[in-house]
């Protein structure tokens, strides 16, 4: 059995009390012999920052680009709010994103036919919802220059941001996006805002062009605003969404609310051949150390993380179906409570996973 080395980032927040959740299956798994995994810990974010003054360490890269794949928690918090952007937590994940070359970020939004209640929308409308959103991560808006806030002759500010991308940087993300549709059900939507911003409409452009090479896959177009409202009408006619950085960042939040809760909802961030995985959440301060956080994002982040990086698809399986049989018995962190259903905090809820895990081999 080859052994993985999995970096794990807890962060800040809730990071750790989820991270130390989804370790708590990582070293049954290599305990029982199931698997061979390694485990690291590093330093990211606020964590970070009142340890090395960095929020991204030098030493956390030399290990991320070491292992086969990283574990991230969350970072961030009130307590770093004040901090210079530079050495903010967020620069941290972002550099993280940047220095791995993580390109392709996928957020699935699976409505749990469990939790179909625990959506602010009607069952009817979110039941059987299984969307994947593929979003551009390391170019686009957020890191287009020029950028910055200046003062102009007349004396006012003026703060700009640049939209930028490249015909590689879309063929690579087009390409991801086809080659997952081809894994589901063939369906492609590419989200862009092509009637405004020419950037867009390079990306649409070479969307189309990559497509040529997918015939199989049925590829549509949509603008971003009708994307959104499209979102909450009818989620089911989406299976593989594929956008640029922002668009991505704002669609898969809303995406997330299909499903009832952000605390269930995992994300991968791909490049060649570094990976990530978190849950799509962040360090949620207000419940931070109550025990009360929901860690099964983070143990879909781990299922996610065998299935695209350790070549472990039958783990992925396992761990998957032992989130369903917990949510079956009718478990619960607070953030998914429903009438009828029995409330654990994060650690009674990590229990049950590995309990249910451990029962998928017996
Ligand atoms: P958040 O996702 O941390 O929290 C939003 C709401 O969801 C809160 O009410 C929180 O309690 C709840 N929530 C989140 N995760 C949960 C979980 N696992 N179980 C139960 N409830 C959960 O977003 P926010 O409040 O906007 O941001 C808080 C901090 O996190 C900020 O510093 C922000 O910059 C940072 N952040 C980090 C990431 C990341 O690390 N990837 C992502 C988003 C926000």
């Amino acid at each position: 059995m080859t052994r993985k080395t999995i970096l794990l980032l807890p962060g800040d927040g809730i990071g750790p009390e989820i991270v130390a959740e989804a370790r708590k299956l990582l070293d049954w798994l290599t305990a029982q012999g199931h698997a061979s995994f390694y485990m690291e810990e590093g330093l990211i974010g606020g964590a970070a920052y009142d340890q090395t003054g960095n929020p991204l360490p030098e030493e956390t890269v030399i290990r991320a680009r070491q292992a086969d794949a990283v574990l991230l928690g969350a970072v961030g918090g009130p307590k770093w709010e004040p901090l210079p952007y530079e050495v903010r937590p967020e620069r941290g994940l972002l550099g993280i994103r940047k220095v791995l070359d993580l390109y392709c970020n996928l957020r699935p939004a699976k409505v749990f036919p469990q939790l179909v209640d625990a959506s602010t929308l009607k069952r009817e409308v979110v039941d059987g919802t299984d969307i994947m959103v593929v979003r551009e991560l390391s170019s686009g808006i957020y890191f287009g220059n020029p950028r910055g806030v200046e003062t102009m002759d007349n004396g006012e500010k003026r703060g700009f941001n640049t939209l930028v991308y490249t015909t590689s940087e879309i063929e690579r993300i087009a390409k991801s996006a086809f080659q997952l549709a081809m894994l589901r059900q063939k369906k492609l939507c590419s989200v862009d805002k092509a009637n405004v911003l020419e950037s867009t409409e390079l990306w649409r452009e070479v969307v189309i062009e990559v497509g040529k090479s997918f015939p199989e896959v049925a590829l549509s177009h949509m603008y971003v605003d009708n994307a959104a409202m499209q979102l909450i009408r009818n989620p089911r006619q989406f299976d593989v969404i594929v956008t640029t950085n922002m668009f991505g960042d704002i669609l898969s939040d809303e995406a997330s609310m299909l499903t009832g809760s952000i605390g269930m909802l995992p994300s991968a961030s791909l490049g060649e051949p570094f990976a990530l995985y978190e849950p799509i959440h962040g360090s949620a301060p207000d419940i931070a150390g109550r025990g009360v956080a929901n860690p099964l994002a983070t143990i879909l982040s781990v299922a996610m993380m065998c299935r695209h990086s350790l070549r472990l698809p039958d783990l992925a399986d396992r761990i998957e179906g032992a989130v369903n049989r917990v949510l079956d018995q009718g478990l619960r962190t607070p953030d998914i409570l429903q009438p009828g259903t029995q409330q654990v905090g994060t650690v009674a809820m990590g229990d049950a996973v590995l309990a249910a895990l451990s029962e998928s081999f017996s």
